[in-house]
């Protein structure tokens, strides 16, 4: 290195450069918004239930976050905890699929990419189920197919209304047939789930793509997402390969979606609550007992 390239390098790590000191930071203060590039205080962002209140960016929420968000503090509990996937095809790709369970229950202290259970909402009572992408990117294996199903069974004995919040990559490559069979297993339930006449309400967070938006997700009373959320089945470049056509830059957006009639209502995370209590009040059965 010529010396004089030295001498500017070691300027600029030299105290007082700004952004030496912006890199001096504490890690977890400030998170830069990928929507609108800006920094945002992260005490500030969860206070907001992580929407960026500069631009309305919708950062991830996790199942138990999700859960936290929807249900009355203290009323939920939860049902099938210790559900947890078997390696059925001994199933190896840059990693084992054991490796790859052990390293997302890690993560996100979660069996599998699914918290199911009962809770209340502004003190209605409801089954509540909500996806975590941070679990192998929310994928749907037998767990959490098993999971969603005796959650949608439980409501329908039970008579409660059914919210179910999901976010996932699709299927579970790794279960192979056994996951896309969750497909098959779940809508079942929720056309046994429709006879009983309570409502569903279905939320689509970003993304919802894949064998899990072919599912359980599409088959609700009202479906709701997120905005921006990205609900697809197959990724926008394999169908235009296939059909051999351009698509919009937007396709696949909650907003194209919306105009396209795939799905009811956009809903910002901060007005979710409120529009399910909204919605279960017009849905709701009268003179149903409970
Ligand atoms: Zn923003």
């Amino acid at each position: 290195m010529p010396i004089g390239e030295w001498f500017n390098k070691q300027k600029k790590l030299a105290p007082g450069n700004p952004n030496l000191e912006k890199r001096a930071v504490p890690d977890g203060v400030w998170e830069k918004c990928k929507g609108c590039n800006e920094p945002i205080y992260t005490k500030e962002l969860e206070k907001n239930h992580k929407v960026c209140p500069k631009c309305d960016y919708h950062f991830p929420f996790s199942a138990q976050e999700r859960v936290n968000h929807l249900t009355d503090p203290g009323t939920f509990d939860e049902l099938w905890a210790d559900l947890s996937s078997e390696d059925p095809l001994h199933f190896i790709a840059n990693k084992t699929y054991v490796d790859s369970l052990d390293i997302a229950r890690d993560k996100t202290g979660l069996n599998d990419a699914v918290i199911c259970g009962t809770g209340q909402v502004n003190g209605r009572r409801v089954a509540v189920g909500a996806m975590d992408f941070g679990f192998i990117g929310g994928s749907m294996g037998s767990v959490v197919g098993e999971k969603i199903t005796r959650l949608i069974e439980l409501a329908t004995d039970d008579r409660l209304p059914l919210i179910i919040t999901s976010s996932s990559g699709g299927a579970r490559m790794q279960e192979g047939m056994v996951s896309l069979m969750q497909m098959a297993k779940t809508s079942a339930a929720a056309a046994r789930f429709n006879k009983s006449g309570m409502p569903y309400i279905s939320i689509l967070a970003h993304p919802t793509t894949g064998g899990v938006t072919a599912s359980f997700p599409s088959l609700a009373d009202i479906i709701i997402a997120e905005p921006n959320a990205l609900i697809g089945f197959a990724g926008q470049r394999v169908i235009e390969q296939t059909i051999k056509q351009k698509l919009p830059k937007n396709f696949q957006t909650a907003e194209f979606n919306l105009t396209h009639g795939m799905i009811d209502m956009i809903v910002s995370r901060l007005e979710m609550k409120h529009t399910i209590t909204r919605l279960l009040d017009y849905l709701e059965p009268r003179g149903v007992a409970q």
